[in-house]
């Protein structure tokens, strides 16, 4: 079986200033100085990439971002590009969240682009799927997480998960403070990693997933100790360096 290398990412959604992203990423940065057990990544609000940047080169901690474009350049006011990323050393960028997926109005294929178009790009897309709470009720969990990620294998084939991030998240559990147990997560996991390797196995046993819903110190040890968890996308304690250090640290 292949070893994963953990990976823990923050995921800051549209908080923080110049300051406060000063001071949060001081802190991370000399808090996994002291420790390498798992990559680290924040994922800032575009306008801060700059100084989080400036603030985090040379290591050990990536960054990223939330949201691209699916194009390259030109007339596309408002919109970000991969490109644009890269040039500000941005190695991972989120696709698929369910915050854009519900209220922008991201449908599959769109993600599926948005994930061709972070590749294209030398990013590395960190695809969130998930189910809400009436499909998880419906038992429609595992229906709906085949479909979204088979959106992302018909555009891109299943070995373009060697160049990227799944994350988990049970849109029920992200901000709820409702976190999934430690058994329902491992569950979906192991389904995704289960049908990836119904593909391909290697791409299967190589690619992180990460958990994501209300993940915090107190419950990140035993999420991250299941088999199929390989660190997590993390809202909230994110914005707290302690937390997210505990976090990062739990993921061993
Ligand atoms: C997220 O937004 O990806 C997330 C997991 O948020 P939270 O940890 O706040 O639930």
């Amino acid at each position: 079986m292949a070893t994963r290398r953990p990976l823990v990412a923050g995921n800051w959604k549209m908080h923080g200033n110049r300051v406060e992203t000063a001071a949060l990423v001081a802190t991370i940065r000399h808090g996994v100085d002291a420790f390498s057990v798992a990559d680290v990544a924040v994922c800032p609000p575009f306008i801060l990439i700059p100084l989080v940047a400036e603030k985090l080169a040379g290591g050990p901690v990536f960054w990223g971002g939330q949201n691209l474009s699916t194009h390259k350049s030109g007339a596309y006011t408002g919109e970000i590009s991969g490109s644009m990323l890269k040039d500000y050393g941005c190695t991972y960028v989120i696709v698929g969240h369910s915050e854009r997926r519900t209220l922008y109005g991201e449908n599959d294929s769109l993600v599926a682009e948005k994930y061709g178009a972070a590749q294209a790009a030398e990013l590395i897309p960190i695809l969130c799927v998930g189910e809400t709470l009436q499909e998880r009720e419906s038992n429609r969990t595992e229906d709906v997480v085949a479909r979204q990620l088979n959106a992302v294998i018909r555009a891109h084939g299943v070995s373009s998960f060697k160049h990227a991030v799944i994350a988990y998240e049970p849109v029920w559990a992200i901000g709820t403070g409702k976190t999934a147990t430690p058994e329902q997560a491992q569950d979906v996991h192991r389904f995704i990693r289960g049908r990836l390797a119904v593909m391909d196995k290697s791409v299967a046993d190589g690619v992180r997933i990460l958990y994501g819903g209300s993940m915090k110190a107190t419950s990140a040890g035993e999420l991250l100790a299941q088999p199929d968890i390989d660190g997590g996308l993390v809202g909230g304690a994110s914005l707290s360096a302690d937390e997210f250090l505990s976090i990062c640290r739990a993921a061993k």
